[in-house]
Order: structure tokens, then C-alpha cells, then sequence
């Protein structure tokens, strides 16, 4: 017992969700946590072993690709939406094989694109912004060439939650003949919900493939991410033989890969069901609205009106802000432009949390 006693003392000093503003990861769901246990063992990366974990992947995939307008999606749980991204970007550039391949991505693209420039070998060419901190139409349109294998649109940016007109972006991919692959490791568990409708998805014909995370709004256990292709075409871009496994091919980036990702996600999303989902990301929104207002209040005014349960509000001195508040132990975080401190609303962030917030901000900056 010793060493449960030592490991409870690190894990104590965490700091808990409850005072945590700034993640897009939360507290995963009771059903998703009793599903992590039944699969803990399992290892995706040899199939022919684990028959009705594979099979159970399949359903998951198909009830998230229902829900993002193509029940025939292609695609796997991965360990999040980097690997997402990485994936989504690879079979584009294996399809279109080209000297220098380039991408144009959203100047508010997440950095998990950075990384794949380096990987993939791949120019990042960084389309600019409109006021409204969607990407630029028209600058996406400048740069393409015929070396671009991908385009890269955002549905719910990391910073402001913004959707980029996916639909003119899929216009652009289809006159190009270029692949377009939709980040949606935030928002494809939220745009599906709201009342309004905001149209990112496989509805949209050019769209090619998306980045949609569980562990994030999907509130299963971490690590799960989700990459859906359009086409199993695509899919099979990505694959390498595998000699001494149960299985020939392999399309995943990595090798052995946990169960557990499938099993949580499938459990919240059955479990709760399209209007116990809607019902938690109405919550969020509820919740975001509740904390804007409370911060109108005391002078501080959103960078855009938030469209989903991520808001950041304009500030002349973010990081000290976020310094006094983690001495008072809550966690935020800063964007640079413009400057501003950034809020994540996610399950965990309750009326009460948001009220006991409210009133530490406001000691903090009087
Ligand atoms: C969270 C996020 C990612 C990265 O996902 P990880 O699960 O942290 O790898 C990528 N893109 C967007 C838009 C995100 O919100």
C-alpha cells in the first residue's frame, strides 16, 4: 500500500478540474470510466486478437461519422487530434505525390501543425485572417498552387472557438481538385448540438477529412482522438505492411494502441444519445453566456461573441492576470493576438465554479 500512498500523494497535488478554465479536456464521464476498465488490456494495433474491440471501433466510427453527415465515414480512434491532423495531412500528401508539397492552413491553426510541416516535409503556407478571425477566402485562393495536396479549415479554433467558412473552402478544394480536411478536434461534438446551424461536415462535398476529439467535449478517457475519412480510399493512403501481426496492413501512426479510447467514446455517446449530448453542450453555452456577462460587468469584453464554450475576452495585461489567478489557484490561459485571456467552458466549469471565479476575479483586479 505503500506505493498507492506514494502515487496519491503526487496525483494530489494536481491541480483538479474544478479550478481549471483554460483545458479542453475535462472530467471523463462515469459510463466512460467503466468502459476504460473493461477494455484496459486491449490493443487495437493486433486485431485478430482483439476481434470485438476492432468491431466496436467500427461502430464508433459509424455513429460519429452519422453524426458528422457521412454514417459511411472512414476512419479510427487515435490518441487525439494531433495524430488526427498528422494522419489527415499524410493521406492527402501520399495521394498527390508532388516534388514540394505544400498546405494552406489557417494563420489560427493549432500548433499540432507545426509539427507536421516538420514530419511530413510539407511547406505551411499560413493563410490570413478576417476580421472576424476566420481564415481569409480570398488569401486561401492566393495561395494555392499546384503543389498544394491539402487545405486546412478549423471548425472551432483552440483560441476563439471561430468556424471558418468550410464552404467556401470545400468550393476552392473542388476547383482545385485538392484535398480539405476539416479540424474539428473541438468543435465536431459541439456544432452538431446547437440550435443553429453551421454547416462544417461531410455535407459539404469538398470536405475530405476531419479531426473530431472525444477526449475533449466527447468526455471520454484520454487518449481519444478521431480521424473520419470521406473515402476508405483515403484511408488506405496510409497503410504499411505488418508481417508478424494478425493482420497485413496497418494505417494507424502508431503501433499498439489502446481499446479504451473506442470503448469510452462509444459508451457517452450511446449512453447519452443525441439529446443527452445536446443537452451537456447546452449546458456549456448556457454556462459561457452566464460567464460573459459576469465579466461584461467588470469591464471585460469578449475578442468575438462567442459562437460554442470558448471565449476570450480582451485584457491589457493577460499574463499577469493569469499569474495572480494561479496563485489563487485557478488555471487560464492567454492568447498574444490580440491580447487576451482565454476561458475554455467545458462540463466541469459549473454555475458554482463560475460564481466562486467570478468572485476571485473580481478581488484580483480591484
Ligand atoms: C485540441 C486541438 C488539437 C490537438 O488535439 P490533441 O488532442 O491535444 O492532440 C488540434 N486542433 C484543434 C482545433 C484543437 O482544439
Amino acid at each position: 500500500m505503500d506505493i498507492i500512498n506514494e502515487l496519491m500523494s503526487y496525483r494530489e497535488r494536481d491541480i483538479p478540474y474544478s479550478r481549471v478554465l483554460s483545458s479542453m479536456c475535462t472530467v471523463p464521464h462515469p459510463v466512460a470510466v467503466k468502459a476504460h476498465e473493461i477494455f484496459i488490456e486491449t490493443n487495437l494495433g493486433d486485431p485478430g486478437i482483439f476481434v470485438g474491440t476492432i468491431e466496436l471501433e467500427k461502430k464508433t466510427i459509424e455513429m460519429i461519422g452519422e453524426l458528422l453527415n457521412n454514417r459511411n465515414a472512414s476512419g479510427y480512434i487515435c490518441s487525439g487530434g494531433t495524430e488526427a491532423n498528422i494522419q489527415g495531412i499524410r493521406a492527402a500528401r501520399n495521394l498527390k505525390k508532388v516534388k514540394d508539397p505544400n498546405i494552406v492552413i489557417p494563420k489560427s491553426a493549432h500548433f499540432s501543425f507545426e509539427k507536421i510541416g516538420d514530419i511530413l516535409g510539407v511547406e505551411i503556407r499560413r493563410a490570413a485572417l478576417n476580421k472576424d478571425y476566420t481564415v481569409s477566402i480570398s488569401d486561401v485562393d492566393r495561395l494555392v498552387d499546384e503543389n498544394t495536396v491539402a487545405l486546412v479549415g478549423i471548425a472551432g479554433t483552440t483560441e476563439l472557438g471561430q468556424v471558418d467558412n468550410i464552404k467556401e473552402l470545400g468550393k476552392i478544394a473542388e476547383e482545385n481538385g485538392v484535398f480539405l480536411h476539416v479540424d474539428a478536434a473541438f468543435g465536431g461534438l459541439v456544432l452538431p448540438f446547437l440550435s443553429r446551424h453551421i454547416p462544417f461536415d461531410f455535407e459539404i462535398r469538398g470536405v475530405s477529412s476531419i479531426t473530431v476529439d472525444p477526449h475533449k467535449m466527447g468526455m471520454a478517457t484520454i487518449p481519444a482522438g478521431g480521424i473520419l475519412f470521406r473515402d476508405e480510399r483515403f484511408l488506405r493512403a496510409l497503410e504499411v505492411e505488418t508481417p508478424y501481426l494478425t493482420s497485413k496492413y496497418q494505417y494507424t501512426l502508431t503501433g499498439t494502441r489502446p481499446g479504451t479510447g473506442v470503448a469510452s467514446t462509444y459508451a457517452v455517446l450511446k449512453h447519452l444519445g443525441y439529446d443527452g449530448m445536446k443537452e451537456m453542450v447546452d449546458g456549456c453555452i448556457r454556462n459561457t453566456r452566464t460567464l460573459v456577462e459576469e465579466m461584461e460587468v467588470l469591464g471585460f469584453e469578449p475578442v468575438v461573441e462567442p459562437l460554442m464554450n470558448v471565449v476570450s475576452f480582451h485584457a491589457k495585461n493577460p499574463e499577469e492576470i493569469k499569474e495572480e489567478l494561479y496563485r489563487r489557484k485557478w488555471v487560464i490561459s492567454t492568447i498574444r493576438n490580440p491580447k487576451a485571456i482565454r476561458m475554455v467552458i467545458m462540463p466541469h466549469v459549473t454555475e458554482e465554479v463560475i460564481g466562486s471565479f467570478i468572485s476571485d476575479f473580481r478581488k484580483i483586479i480591484s
